[in-house]
């Protein structure tokens, strides 16, 4: 089998420890993968002076691919983010975050497995913004929407829920009010959509799905929406099965003709410095998005028996973790992990 080579980021705070434990689970699954070590973060301006040294761009460049543990953002300095700078040198213009309920994550609600697809290079957050008089008694800020940044991300949702067996998209939005701007965005959705005749296409107001989405989760299957809406709805998703602890990620780049775009997966959480170190880490969240990886280099059963030993892992409070209100640490979780694919 073809082995990928895959540029390794182990991160700050519990990174390595959620590291560790998710590479014994990919190689248990059967996941055929070489890795790359790269610095980044904290830890790569100890050793480097940069955050994002450029040898760590250089091998994701070359692989395409990356796992990226959590990382802290140095204070002072004046140091550039890291996500911000990879964003944009690798043009990764798609953040998806599956949210699917999982036995043993407390939450409130049932039934929810949906993927939010988010626009992540244009909207307000491109960065356009200024005051408007001098005593900056006004600001402004200008949401960018294009017609190519919307084709890509909506064929992407597409793309993915033809790969995943995925029936709907959803495209949210605020058309009636920016008529334009969001306009633009409803209408190449539907162009696309036409392309699509096998997958299911309609399309909500933001507010109103903000409201569905907590009173029918299991409405919504994929949905597509531009940056800000995204950044809102994604950590809402993350809330409805028990919080941003246990949701993976992945951010997708453009492609040159022919070739594999560059991905890069990680879990949606922070470094926690309160736990770093004692080995109490929940490794989930890296978890799930290394088999988001799998998934991604076509080893779809490798993918399916990491998740199905995750799922087992967490069912029971012996082998959960503490944060989860179980009683294992992090080995002993990546242990039952690991029995459970046997
Ligand atoms: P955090 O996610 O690190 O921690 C919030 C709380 O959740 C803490 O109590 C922590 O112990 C707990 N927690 C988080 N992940 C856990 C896990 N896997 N297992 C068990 N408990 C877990 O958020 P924060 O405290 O706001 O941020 C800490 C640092 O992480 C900051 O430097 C921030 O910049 C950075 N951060 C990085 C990323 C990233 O690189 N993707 C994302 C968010 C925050």
């Amino acid at each position: 089998m073809n082995r990928p080579t895959v540029s390794l980021i182990e991160g700050d705070g519990i990174g390595p420890e959620v590291t560790a434990a998710t590479l014994r689970a990919i190689e248990a699954a059967g996941g055929q993968l070489v890795w790359e070590r790269v610095d980044a973060g904290a830890g790569a301006v100890a050793a480097h002076g940069d955050p994002l040294p450029a040898a760590t761009i250089a091998s994701i460049q070359r692989t395409q691919l990356a796992l990226k543990a959590p990382l802290a953002t140095p204070s002072g300095g004046g140091y550039r983010s890291v996500n911000v700078t990879l964003r944009q040198h690798f043009d990764l213009y798609a953040n998806v975050r599956p949210a699917q309920t999982m036995a043993g994550v407390p939450s409130r609600f049932t039934d929810v497995d949906m993927v939010i697809v988010r626009e992540n290079t244009e909207d307000l957050y491109a960065g356009i913004e200024h005051y408007i008089d001098p005593r900056r008694t006004a600001a402004e800020s200008i949401a960018i929407i294009t017609r190519f940044g919307s084709e890509r991300v909506i064929v992407y949702a597409f793309e993915y829920a033809r790969r995943h067996g995925r029936r709907k998209i959803t495209l949210v939005h605020k058309a009636n009010i920016l008529k334009m701007s969001n306009g633009l965005f409803l209408d190449t959705g539907r162009e696309v959509a036409k392309r699509y005749p096998e997958i299911e296409f309609d399309d909500m107001i933001v507010d109103a799905t903000a409201m569905r989405m907590v009173t029918q989760p299991e409405r919504f299957d994929v949905i597509v929406t531009m940056n800000l809406f995204g950044d809102i709805l994604s950590d809402l998703a993350a809330g409805l099965i028990g919080g941003l602890g246990v949701a993976p990620a992945s951010n997708i780049g453009a492609a040159a003709p022919g070739e594999r775009p560059c991905a890069m997966f990680e879990a949606v959480h922070g470094t926690a410095p309160d736990i770093a170190g004692k080995g109490i880490a929940n490794p989930t969240g890296l978890m799930l998005s290394a088999a988001m990886l799998l998934d991604h280099v076509e080893q779809r059963e490798a993918a399916n028996r990491l998740r199905a030993g995750v799922a087992a892992a967490l069912a029971n409070a012996e082998t959960r973790t503490g944060d989860l209100g179980g009683r294992a640490n992090t080995a002993q979780f990546t242990d039952a992990v690991i029995r459970a694919m046997a």
